[in-house]
């Protein structure tokens, strides 16, 4: 199975790999339209609105999450709505707050806005294990190992092969290698995991592909270096991250809760309308103008 939360990859492999890979690939919305979803469907129905009434902004560290947005798997043709209406990037929130002549250091933090349900929600901002992208790779090796072989991982150890961005780790029972999960980051890394798994070479489980070298800590629309090189701002981008308090998701209550309340349980159809999409190969046309996202 590949990961499906990088649109940049998704686009890539809808253009230039079609039906032969997109099978493979996780028919698991990305986070953002998984959001899309909680508050165009969910919040919606809690407040008494029509998801027409919510117009529902995302700030993202990816021009590519924009694409995603305006794809029509994600809108709602009885009320016109998408599940994301504005994707507004890292830079452009920078560019507008320099425009005003505002910096952002300068302001006082707040506490994130409460909205009245009958939910017990928790408005904190939490992390996860894993890579910066999502740790995508992380929680579904942690999973596998339990579900699948009883073993409760307690910390997972990568081995870089070819370079930093391509990773993989497993899990051995009785001297035999049962798990083998990658993390591929950047297109040179992608392009080698599909050709492998083209040829029936691939040796994975799962991959984690994501587009940009590094993820998104790195994606093409964070906040450009200006007085250090872009190597130490993804470093501090990176420590800051991984500063916030982590929160295994499985574990959170208001997770299960909302399994259990909004979709009636993981295997219903409204949690396949919810959670998961589908992907569409694209015709190649011989024509540099004609692009279809
Ligand atoms: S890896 Fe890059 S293109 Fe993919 S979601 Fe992250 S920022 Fe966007």
């Amino acid at each position: 199975m590949l990961s499906s939360a990088c649109p940049g990859w998704i686009c890539y492999a809808e253009k230039t790999h079609g039906e032969y890979v997109l099978p493979y690939i996780s028919t698991v919305k990305s986070p953002q339209q998984i959001m899309g979803s909680l508050v165009k469907d969910y919040l919606a129905t809690k407040l008494n609105l029509t998801c027409n009434q919510i117009y529902h902004v995302t700030v993202m560290p990816c021009f590519d999450k924009k694409l995603e947005a305006s794809r029509n798997d994600f809108f709602n043709n009885d009320y016109e709505s998408r599940e994301v209406d504005c994707v507004i990037t890292s830079v452009e929130v920078d560019a507008m707050l320099n425009s005003e002549g505002i910096s952002l250091n300068e302001l006082p933090s707040e506490d994130l806005d409460e909205i009245s349900t009958d939910m017990p929600l928790d408005f904190k901002l939490y992390s996860h294990s894993g890579s910066t992208s999502g740790g995508f790779s992380d929680h579904i090796f942690l999973h596998a190992a339990k579900e699948l072989f009883g073993d409760t991982v307690s910390d997972i150890q990568y081995k870089t092969l070819r370079n930093q961005d391509i990773k993989e780790v497993i899990l051995e029972k009785d001297g035999e290698v049962v798990l083998r999960f990658a993390i591929a980051n950047g297109f040179r890394n992608i392009q080698n995991v599909i050709q492998k798994l083209k040829r029936g070479k691939s040796p994975y489980h799962f991959v984690e592909i994501m587009a940009c070298p590094a993820g998104c800590a790195n994606g093409g629309a964070q906040i450009r270096a200006v007085e250090e090189s872009p190597k130490d701002l993804l470093k501090k981008v990176e420590e800051l991250y991984y500063s916030m308090p982590v929160k295994e998701p499985g574990e959170n209550p208001l997770v299960q809760k909302l399994y259990e309340d909004w979709l009636g349980g993981p295997d219903t159809d409204k949690a396949q309308q919810m959670l998961h999409t589908q992907y569409h190969a694209v015709q190649k046309v011989n024509n540099g103008l004609f692009i279809k996202w």
